[in-house]
């Protein structure tokens, strides 16, 4: 037996039935079988619940010939982190439930926004799904996120006719949004790792130049965009994924009306009043992105950047499927890229 091992209890469901105990916590559930189960566990949380005590101290409870069994279900209660270590102090012991949730995967709200806050995040166009992506970033307590104001992306409910925003959420939600070429000077002093783009009008055109431009300036890119009831996002990491222009040639490989795309996409600013949106499929699609951002960079299990995860709550599906490099994709192709690095001078300006 380990004397010196002291561990306290993290707090989890007690779910008594005849043959046995369930213990539950997180996805985690344990099931202890035998008629003195219940007083087993009842008796190990009496010594680690709100304090610590050790192996031994609380082996001695019990007769002898029960402790082994004893020692076997906490070592297991260890294991499973229903019991931590004396000097481990998980944040998810309060009771915090994406604590719990992200307790799972080793992992902690305080060092997941850590991760986040050290990247420079920005997000493009002042439209319904950034402004959920960004609250929701903030409601994890990351705040170091401006909006670009791109007119293409704007959902003109939030602008009034001389281009103002109508109504910012609070004043700290106004002094994140910023023009174009404030994002290209703040870009110049301190570089952009990750950039957002949204577009909630159909618009995956209007989201080009802003894939050209990470590829350009090596920026992790996600476009998150709704078309036609469809919402779509990925994680795109220059130099190992796809990237959008990718995804376009091949899906317009399939069509033969490339050109009625191109002008419906990129004509998509202007046809707000007449587009149809549920609310639900605006909120999964940003909720998606969001649930993305934090998979990648918390480091969970089975990264997926390059996946294109498309979510069609009028068909109820989601489905991800990885986004195939095109050999000479004018965009992000290394043949192409010398080309246009030399053009370009390595920071191209999206165009206004
Ligand atoms: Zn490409």
């Amino acid at each position: 037996m380990l004397k010196n091992l002291y561990v306290k209890a993290l707090p989890f469901q007690v779910i008594d039935f005849p043959e046995g105990v369930i213990l539950k916590r997180g996805f985690e559930k344990i099931v202890v079988n035998g008629s003195g189960a219940l007083q087993k566990v009842l008796i190990i949380l009496s010594f680690t619940s709100g304090r610590t005590a050790s192996l031994e101290e609380i082996c001695n409870q019990f007769a002898v010939p029960d402790r082994d069994g004893v020692e076997a279900l906490i070592k297991d209660l260890l294991e499973r982190s229903f019991l931590i270590h004396a000097d481990q102090n998980l944040v998810g012991s309060n009771g915090n439930q994406f604590d719990i949730f992200l307790e799972q995967f080793k992992l902690s709200q305080k060092n997941l926004v850590e991760k986040l806050s050290a990247l420079k995040i920005f997000i493009v166009g002042y439209n319904s799904l950034s402004l959920t992506i960004l609250n929701c970033l903030n409601d994890l307590g990351v705040d170091c996120i401006s909006i670009v104001d791109e007119p293409t992306l704007r959902n003109y409910k939030y602008f009034d006719a001389d281009g103002n925003v109508i109504k910012p959420l609070n004043d700290e939600s106004n002094k994140q949004i910023i023009s174009l070429d404030e994002f290209v000077s703040k870009n110049k002093e301190n570089s952009t790792e990750f950039l957002i783009s949204c577009s909630e009008f159909g618009g995956q055109a209007l989201l080009l130049k802003w894939n050209t431009y990470c590829v350009e300036n090596h920026i992790d890119f996600m476009p998150v965009y709704l078309q036609d009831m469809i919402g779509y996002t990925s994680l795109m990491i220059p130099g190992e994924t796809a990237c959008l222009q990718c995804l376009r040639t091949r899906q317009n490989s399939h069509l033969r009306d490339l050109d009625i795309r191109d002008l419906i996409e990129t004509n998509a600013t202007n046809a707000q009043s007449v587009t149809a949106i549920h609310p639900a499929a605006m909120s999964i699609l940003a909720n998606t992105a969001f649930f993305e951002i934090t998979h990648y960079y918390g480091r969970m299990p089975f990264p997926r950047p390059g996946k294109l995860i498309r979510t069609d709550v009028i068909a109820s599906e989601t489905e991800g499927k990885k986004i195939l490099k095109v050999p000479r994709c004018k965009t992000c192709s290394s043949i192409n890229r010398k080309a246009e690095v030399q053009i370009n001078l390595m920071h191209p300006m999206p165009d206004k």
